[in-house]
């Protein structure tokens, strides 16, 4: 996991790490070539619209981070305040952590801080001329510093950062020696004397860093309560996922719980039900073929008179004949009309089975 503080340490306009940072006037820092693209950029546009316009650069660069505008009237990009502080921080991290896991040597990081003087793209410096005292990309070098007459006897050495680099007063030119805490800026002693910070509450750099180290000490220490307030909460916020599992864990059992009581009295339920439907088809079933063989009997009875009669009327003893021929008519008679209507016992369907 890249480290919190390399986050404060990446150009949002590139995604690298701040090289040469400079600061816009909103205070938002971006390398020297991304804000030297930037201005370009505008440029480009800018010949698009309006012809024969002469100037390199944009008149103003919007700031990418907050949409702040800042003015480039009469001066040049290289002109913006270089944030130091920045790029020093940059370097001692780089130094300790190298960048993508692999460690890069100071002087090798310096390299890539010193820009060839020559390119539109700005590319980092191979070699600087002592005489000339310009810097050139490996592309540029054999171009405008060819190695033959008198350019050839000139010293070329590896691209350096000057040991030494002081914020120079951007009006005077001159190393800035006093801060005015009213303008919350550095000033050379020509801007002291020029009278602008009459009034203002001036002092030399070392009083004014001590001062203002404590400012920024007692601002970290909030900040510090901050984020041990948020880690707190982030541990209650942890804590609580512990205890959605547990209770939804809990609520789970207890859906099964109920579920299961649900499925028993359903069971239950459906055994009775199917009990009241077999008993009734059974009860059907019996009234059913009952009637069947109480009428099977009748049948076999009327069948066997009709049987007898017809024996009777092929007696020929007609006395014997006459004898019995009436009580057996009578027989017949009443066999058949004794007979009661041919209605079902009960309906064959379950319509009207209560199931309850
Ligand atoms: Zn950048
Ligand atoms: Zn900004
Ligand atoms: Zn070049
Ligand atoms: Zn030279
Ligand atoms: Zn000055
Ligand atoms: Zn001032």
């Amino acid at each position: 996991m890249a480290s919190a503080l390399a986050g404060e340490l990446t150009c949002v306009v590139c995604s690298d790490f701040y090289s040469s940072p400079v600061m816009l006037t909103c205070h938002h820092s971006f390398c020297l070539m991304c804000v030297r693209k930037l201005a370009k950029g505008l440029e480009r546009r800018h010949k698009n619209t309006v012809e024969n316009h002469d100037e390199t650069t944009a008149d103003v660069i919007t700031c990418p981070q907050c949409g702040q505008e800042t003015s480039l009237k009469e001066k040049v990009v290289d002109d913006l305040p270089r944030n130091f502080l920045l790029q020093n921080i940059v370097k001692g991290y780089l130094k300790d952590n190298g960048k993508e896991g692999r460690k890069m040597s100071v002087s090798e990081f310096e390299g890539k801080l010193v820009l060839c003087d020559f390119c539109v793209g700005s590319s980092a410096a191979a070699m600087t001329c002592v005489e000339c005292r310009l810097a050139y990309c490996s592309r540029c070098l054999p171009v405008v510093h060819p190695p033959r007459g008198n350019l050839g006897r000139h010293t070329l050495r590896k691209p350096e950062v000057e040991e030494e680099e002081r914020i120079r007063c951007p009006q005077h030119g001159e190393t800035v020696t006093i801060y005015c805490s009213s303008c919350q800026t550095t000033i050379c002693m020509q801007c002291d004397r020029s009278g602008r910070h009459r009034g203002h509450d001036r002092s030399d750099l070392t009083h004014a860093c001590q001062a203002t180290k404590g400012d920024l000490e007692s601002s970290i220490h909030g900040l510090n309560e901050r984020n041990s307030e948020i880690g707190n909460f982030v541990k209650r916020l942890s804590k609580a996922c512990g205890t959605v599992q547990v209770n939804g864990l809990r609520l789970v059992e207890e859906v099964h719980q109920q579920c299961t009581e649900l499925h028993q009295l359903i069971e239950q339920r459906e055994r009775s039900m199917l009990g009241t439907v077999y008993r009734e088809m059974e009860k059907k079933l019996c009234v059913f073929e009952d009637q069947i063989t109480v009428y099977k009997g009748q049948q076999r009875k009327g069948e066997g008179l009709v049987q007898f009669s017809r024996e009777a009327l092929k007696e020929q003893d007609k006395a014997a004949f006459l004898q019995t021929v009436h009580s057996l008519i009578t027989r017949v008679r009443e066999t058949t009309e004794d007979r009661p209507a041919l209605t079902f016992p009960t309906r064959p369907s379950f319509e009207n089975l209560n199931l309850d």
